[in-house]
């Protein structure tokens, strides 16, 4: 087999759309897989806005995922240039090739003439096949229309007896019939050309052996054939993949949905989560973020491998029962033959999940090393490289075991890192803890006592010490472990309560328990 080469062509849109990423992943997976080529090309052709700032995120995406590419925007390579804006000559140049032989025409029928052929061949109920009135123009007539500056555009002639045959490696055999096609536009009147003569003189020119793109695009692929036979080029491999779709849904995941998201049951989580965090570590109006963009992942803190993982695994078994995989893994087994044809969703819970394994995966360092610029940003922490600032994260962390599945989880346990005048309390939990139970209050006080005169502040010594204190009050424990998780940290719920009356220390534990005793007399 020849080298494999795949690309992948977003248009700079300012975002990397998951869904794409996913389509990008299975290019550069096929590509590693098969010691090939993967190359990024910008299909910048309808571009309006400043390109760098369009291209920026969709580049920082595949950075962050550590997705490198052979070829395109600042690496260079062999086949350019990478940007379609820049390559309009090649497609001039194949758009005069067509022309002179007679495989392509210039045609000057109006949008209205066009328009008229298109009703009065619907109300025969017949398909619309062009008139090709400009075949017709005679040499002088085409000179005077040419020298007029008459607007024109230029299309394909299809060859009108030929079937199509696209031997999709993800779809099978599609067959198309050229009998029904209208010639398309293959370069408009200022002399931009279409997306599906851009592709394809990109295509072949960067010699890409395989095109695995969505789906969508299965409707263009018959046009583009009958441009790489125009033109005398040699057919890729085709691989339509599936969309990625809505959570619980069937529909194509985008952006234009995104207020039917917000409210949707599955979607819900990620939107309240971005709403918690996004504004603490200083992205105002969520950053304009969304679950469906890359970045959104990547600055509430998942990892990449997570990411790739669940991705990959979006339209993509290695077997039947295999989902936790390292990108090594799947590179090593991705195969076109394994992609499903279903479309598949997006699973906020199955993301989660995902990334809660990989977090597992880390070491006590590395998990350090991912949450502390969240509690800078935030402003918890001035500097979390000081060692004593970074044993208690290091202390947190281990104290949250499973519930730090995201690296700005670590935000849900403020009360670590807070000062004592500055916890503020949940008021449903102080209300129900501490405020309404005076027997609560008064052995908050009691155990205080207790603490005050501790030695040794460590969880397993405070274990001991509270066990003591209930089985001498002859009380149950429940009677005052809620009020002192929620006198110490604010919150009904936390990590282990003597792991965090031991991180907190002597004196925090202290303050604490005295601020919110003192505060049930000022209400
Ligand atoms: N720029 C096109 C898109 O984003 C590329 C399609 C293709 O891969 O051919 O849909």
């Amino acid at each position: 087999m020849s080298t494999v080469r795949t690309r992948f062509a977003p248009s700079p849109t300012g975002y990397m759309h998951i869904g794409g990423m996913r389509t990008a992943l299975f290019n550069w997976l096929w590509a590693r897989h098969n010691g090939g080529q993967f190359i990024l090309r910008i299909d910048d052709t309808d571009q309006e806005r400043n390109l760098s700032e369009a291209l920026g995120p969709i580049l920082q995406a595949f950075k962050w995922l550590g997705l490198d590419w052979d070829e395109g925007p600042e690496v260079g390579g062999s086949h350019g240039p990478y940007f379609q804006s820049e390559r309009n000559d090649l497609y001039r140049g194949a758009v005069d090739k067509l022309l002179a032989a007679g495989k392509a025409y210039r045609d000057y029928d109006t949008p209205e003439q066009i328009q008229a052929d298109r009703e009065a061949t619907s109300q025969e109920k017949k398909n619309y096949l062009n008139i090709r009135r400009s075949l017709e123009l005679t040499e002088s007539e085409l000179e005077q229309y040419a020298a007029e500056g008459r607007p024109s555009v230029v299309r394909l002639l299809v060859p009108r007896d030929q079937k199509i045959q696209i031997d999709d490696a993800v779809r099978g055999r599609v067959e198309f019939d050229a009998g029904l096609m209208p010639d398309p536009v293959i370069l408009r009147g200022n002399g931009t050309p279409l997306y599906n003569l851009a592709t394809v003189i990109d295509d072949a020119q960067m010699q890409i052996s395989h095109v695995i793109r969505a789906e969508e695009h299965l409707s263009n692929t018959p046009v583009q054939v009958l441009i790489y036979q125009a033109l005398g080029y040699e057919l890729p491999q085709f691989a339509h993949i599936p969309f990625v779709a809505a959570p619980g849904g069937k529909e194509k995941l985008g952006k234009r949905k995104l207020d039917k998201y917000r409210k949707s049951p599955q979607f819900k989580k990620m939107f309240d989560k971005a709403e918690a965090v996004f504004p603490r570590i200083g992205l105002e109006n969520a950053g304009g973020l969304d679950p469906v963009m890359v970045e959104y992942y990547e600055k509430i803190g998942y990892l990449p491998e997570a990411i790739l993982n669940s991705l990959a695994r979006l339209g993509w078994s290695l077997d039947d029962k295999t989902e936790f995989m390292s990108l090594e893994t799947i590179v090593e087994n991705f195969t076109l033959d394994r992609i499903v044809k279903a479309a598949a969703g997006l699973d906020p819970d199955k993301l989660l999940n995902f990334q809660s394994h990989w977090m597992n995966q880390l070491s006590l360092e590395e998990k350090i090393e991912h949450c502390s610029p969240y509690l800078e940003k935030a402003g918890l922490v001035e500097d979390a490289s000081q060692p004593e600032v970074k044993e208690r994260i290091s202390r947190v962390i281990v104290g949250m075991e499973d519930r730090l599945k995201v690296a700005s989880d670590i935000l849900e346990f403020d009360e670590f890192f807070v000062a004592d005048d500055q916890l503020e309390y949940d008021d449903k939990a102080f209300k129900k803890r501490i405020q309404k139970s005076e027997e609560a209050v008064a052995l908050l006080e009691k155990f205080k006592g207790q603490l005050a005169q501790a030695d040794d502040f460590s969880a397993s010594a405070l274990d001991q010490l509270l066990h003591e204190f209930v089985e001498a009050e002859g009380i149950g424990m429940g009677q005052i472990i809620h009020a002192l998780r929620v006198a110490v940290s604010g919150k009904g719920t936390g990590i282990g309560m003597f792991d965090c009356l031991s991180i907190l220390g002597k004196e925090s534990c202290l303050r604490r328990i005295d601020r919110a005793i003192g505060l049930t007399q000022n209400v």
